[in-house]
């Protein structure tokens, strides 16, 4: 694949370097692109075009309805290349073709949705408390954004940040994940052809430690929006203290899903299943930690492993494949080590626990889905996030015991529940500390609705109209319509 290259103030360049970085196709291990590898200065100098373009004012000031016209041209333009940027998606993570045309349509979504928003909020007035004064609050961008994405759902990821920081009059540097960016790289193709002034959207590839940082620390930066592990992000709201940058950060979960004995009990059994092992579980939001009555749980346990030994590991190019590979061969031995953590804690692994025996699948970073039943919260493999086709079982008696397990986590990013006693069910999501909370239902997000974590899953929220704040400083605006002299000194 030809050299693809960054595009810094309206300029697709090099690595001020010269260095380059291959990206590898985890099904195969094959080099699909070679890609300019940024560092440090790539940033500053995407950061010096950024800030120029937001200081010049040309796209705050442009009209809200002309924005949100080129924010919907980018979404045009990714439904016209939905079947391109699908296969590159697929290429570059491993996942299968029919997820990532999925994906697509989320992200086409999204910017349609950030597109609709832009000219909607014109600002309200508010009583005065003085006569003859007219009081009003306006939102107004940021500035320039820093915006660093991860490799699971990397056009996804980015499509949050970028749809709502373009609607709402910023300029920004995007760093996608340095292992998938190829379809982050279309789709600035995509910006560039919407019109998006020269400036205002630019991206840099390279690594964290070096790119990240330099965004996370810059004092130029005036906000940094982060998806990813809660390490990396604890050290990006260090950084970002620097000048007192507004920061979001969306973090790691570690998701219970309670199954309650009156649910309807094949699609839990399903759903349960989907909540977990699409894209192998490296999902922020997988349903790993399965919580189930007592007196269900062997049956469900059952039911589960009987559909994970038929699952069918493969290339997300085959149409008969259900599950990829896991990103990189660094990520493939996280998992492994999790597993061997896992049976040195004591859990008892009920299916896989082990890479796949097929000679086709030697090449590729694959791990067998794999069920630990006999967990218990105190288990690292119940608290922490495995981030691959991993669940952990717990049992419960009573519904406050469910809550309690669900609740003890560090974590807060999404929950579900499922039974058919609906006050049940209202109970419950109320006493759960997650960001989102499931109700018969798992895993299913769109543009409308807010998606971010309480505890330490995150700060903020994207997506939905609070996306669009996330983006946007607020300000009171106080005018008087008849000043006249106090007296008082
Ligand atoms: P990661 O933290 O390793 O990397 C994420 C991004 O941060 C990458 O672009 C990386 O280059 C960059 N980065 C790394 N070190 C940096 C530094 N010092 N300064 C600045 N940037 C730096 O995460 P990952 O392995 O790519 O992604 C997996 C994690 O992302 C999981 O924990 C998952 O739960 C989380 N995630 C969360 C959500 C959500 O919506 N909450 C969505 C997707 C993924």
């Amino acid at each position: 694949m030809s050299l693809k290259q960054q595009y810094i103030n309206g300029e697709w360049v090099t690595a001020i370097s010269g260095e380059t970085r291959d990206i590898i196709n985890p099904f195969n291990q094959e080099v699909i692109a070679t890609v300019p590898e940024g560092n440090d200065q790539d940033a500053k100098a995407a950061i010096t075009a950024a800030r120029e373009a937001f200081d010049n004012g040309e796209w705050s000031s442009t009209p809200a309805t002309e924005r949100g016209a080129i924010v919907r041209k980018i979404a045009e333009l990714i439904e016209r290349d939905k079947e391109e940027l699908a296969r590159l998606e697929s290429l570059d993570t491993g996942k299968t073709v029919e997820e990532s045309r999925g994906d697509m349509d989320d992200i086409a979504g999204v910017f349609r949705y950030y597109a609709e928003l832009a000219d909607k909020d014109g600002g309200e007035l508010i009583d005065s408390p003085v006569p003859n004064g007219i009081s009003r609050v306006v939102r107004e961008p940021v500035g320039v954004c820093g915006q660093i994405t991860p490799w699971n759902y990397p056009l996804l990821q980015a499509s949050w940040k970028l749809a709502p920081a373009l609607a709402t009059g910023n300029t920004l540097i995007m760093k996608p994940s340095e292992i998938t960016p190829l379809t982050t790289i279309k789709v600035f193709e995509l910006i560039e052809e919407a019109g998006v002034p020269v400036g205002v959207a630019n991206l840099v590839l390279g690594a964290g430690h070096t790119v990240g940082a330099e965004l996370a620390s810059n004092g130029d930066v005036d906000l940094i929006s982060f998806t990813g592990g809660i390490v990396t992000g604890k050290k990006i709201m260090q950084a970002a203290s620097v000048n007192v940058k507004k920061l979001a950060l969306e973090l790691g979960g570690k998701n219970p899903n309670i199954i309650f004995a009156d649910a309807d009990f094949d699609t839990a059994v399903d759903q349960a299943l989907n909540g977990v092992f699409f894209h192998a579980g490296q999902i922020c939001s997988a349903g790993t930690r399965l919580i189930i009555e007592e007196s269900i749980h062997d049956k469900f346990v059952s039911a589960l492993v009987e559909r994970v030994k038929k699952f069918k590991l493969g290339s997300g190019f085959d149409e008969e494949t259900q599950m990829g590979p896991l990103i990189s061969a660094d990520h493939l031995a996280k998992v492994e080590k999790y597993v061997e953590t896992g049976v040195k804690e004591g859990a008892t692994l009920a299916v896989g626990g082990d890479r796949p025996e097929n000679s086709d699948l030697q090449k590729g970073f694959f791990y067998l889905p794999t069920i630990f039943t006999d967990c218990t919260t105190d288990m690292k493999i119940v608290q922490e996030e495995a981030f691959g086709p991993v669940i952990t079982v717990e049992k419960f008696r009573t519904e406050e015991e469910a809550v309690k397990l669900a609740n003890d986590s560090i974590y807060g990013l999404a929950g579900g529940v499922w039974t058919n006693d609906i006050a049940k069910a209202e109970r419950c999501v109320a006493k759960m500390r997650m960001g989102t909370v499931w109700i018969n239902e798992f895993n299913l997000y769109f543009p409308h609705a807010p998606w971010g974590g309480f505890k330490q899953s995150g700060i903020g929220r994207e997506l939905g109209k609070l996306g669009i704040e996330e983006y946007t400083e607020t300000k009171h605006i106080f005018q008087n319509l008849k000043p006249e002299p106090i007296n008082w000194f």
